[in-house]
């Protein structure tokens, strides 16, 4: 089997409402871009893969890719994985291509592709991922609706410039939901500078947080610092009394070795779209369970993005929970999954499904696609 159409395209959906996200202060989000490459096989297996787009920085991307996935062996994911590699020498993050080439593996196969990397769940629990700074009454409002949902666990955003603010919103969700878990999300790993102030801990700072939210019973606190600061995280998971995760934005196998070796952080995030693949990801989440550590990996990118994610979460036996991007009404199930016939959602007792169609698990919508592909 040989690639034999190669397509890269921009896709935008505008949001009905402007989007705030908390980890690009000062920046209202108003549509949501996608690159989707598809790739289509001599046998007539088509692939698809979605990677994050903030503007028109893609264009010259077909061209760049099109001598490098072109008359290439779809089986053969390794060597993907060393382009992808190599595409770093640019500056270019393309981890996210990966997934055609799984995408085609498993519809040629007829199998799910978490059924091929070990098989392991069929379901993950899931936590509403929130995505903006919202006031202590909007957030109750929206920690019921996901309760409606069957969903019993819920990540927080900490990014306002006095974190105690932030405090204010989580003590405020304990209070009123004993039985829920929290998770808090600083975003201070890859932080977004420029457009607005945007706050950033130190090592000090990152303690106090954790250990008022370990007074909330607070299940992780998330990248209290930034993602290649390995020897600060060392240091403050020293005296920190509440788990550590991080990872949505490191590369590469080395990168999450030096979490481990440092016994840095407790939950490595890897995103297949944004840090890994889906390969390197069953390899750092062998690493992560080699050392006694869980995987969480992250999946705020697109729908596609989270079919793929998904299945590593179904392949890892370390994976115990599975990150479900929702902030209605800026980035609702429609934002988040346009292109794709059907969205993921959690079954009725709050965990997501790993989706189980072949290949990543869902189906491309091909008007979805021809109606919100622009010019690039
Ligand atoms: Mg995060």
């Amino acid at each position: 089997m040989r690639i034999v159409g190669v397509d890269l395209c921009l896709l935008e959906y505008p949001l009905e409402t402007p989007f705030y996200p908390a980890w690009l202060p000062g920046y209202p989000q108003t549509a949501h871009r996608v690159h989707l490459l598809t790739l289509e096989t001599d046998e007539g297996i088509k692939g698809y893969a979605a990677g994050v787009a903030f503007s028109r920085e893609g264009s010259g991307l077909q061209q760049l890719l099109l001598p490098f996935l072109f008359g290439r062996d779809p089986m053969n994911v390794e060597e993907v994985v060393q382009i992808a590699r190599s595409a770093t020498f640019l500056g270019l993050r393309l981890w996210w291509i990966e997934m055609a080439f799984w995408d085609i593996i498993g519809k040629a196969l007829g199998q799910p592709v978490y059924r091929l990397l070990g098989g392991y769940q069929e379901r993950v629990r899931a936590y509403a991922s929130t995505g903006e700074l919202r006031s202590v009454e909007e957030r109750l409002d929206y920690v019921a609706q996901v309760r409606e949902m069957g969903i019993r666990a819920v990540k927080l955003r900490f990014h306002s410039w006095d974190w105690r603010e932030d405090m204010a919103v989580a003590r405020a969700v304990r209070e009123r939901y004993p039985d829920m878990e929290i998770m808090v999300d600083a975003n201070m790993g890859w932080r977004v500078a420029g457009m607005a102030p945007a706050p950033k801990w130190d090592v000090s700072t990152a303690l106090r947080v954790a250990e008022e939210l370990a007074e909330l019973g607070v299940r992780w606190l998330e990248e209290p610092l930034d993602k290649n600061d390995y020897e600060g995280y060392r240091r403050l998971r020293e005296k920190a009394p509440i788990p550590l995760a991080s990872g949505e934005m490191n590369q590469d196998l080395h990168e999450f070795r030096e979490y481990l070796i440092r016994d840095a952080i407790d939950i490595l995030q890897p995103d297949v779209c944004l840090s890994s693949g889906i390969l390197m990801g069953k390899k750092i989440a062998g690493m992560a369970e080699a050392f006694g550590k869980q995987i969480a990996p992250h999946t705020w990118t697109s729908g596609l993005g989270l079919a793929a994610n998904l299945q590593l979460m179904g392949a890892s036996p370390n994976c115990e929970w599975a990150e479900f991007p929702y902030e209605p009404p800026g980035w609702d199930l429609k934002a988040r999954d346009y292109f794709l016939t059907e969205p993921i959602v959690p079954d009725s007792e709050g965990y997501l499904p790993v989706p189980s169609k072949p290949g990543l698990g869902v189906e491309i919508d091909e008007d979805a696609v021809k109606h919100y592909r622009v010019e690039n």
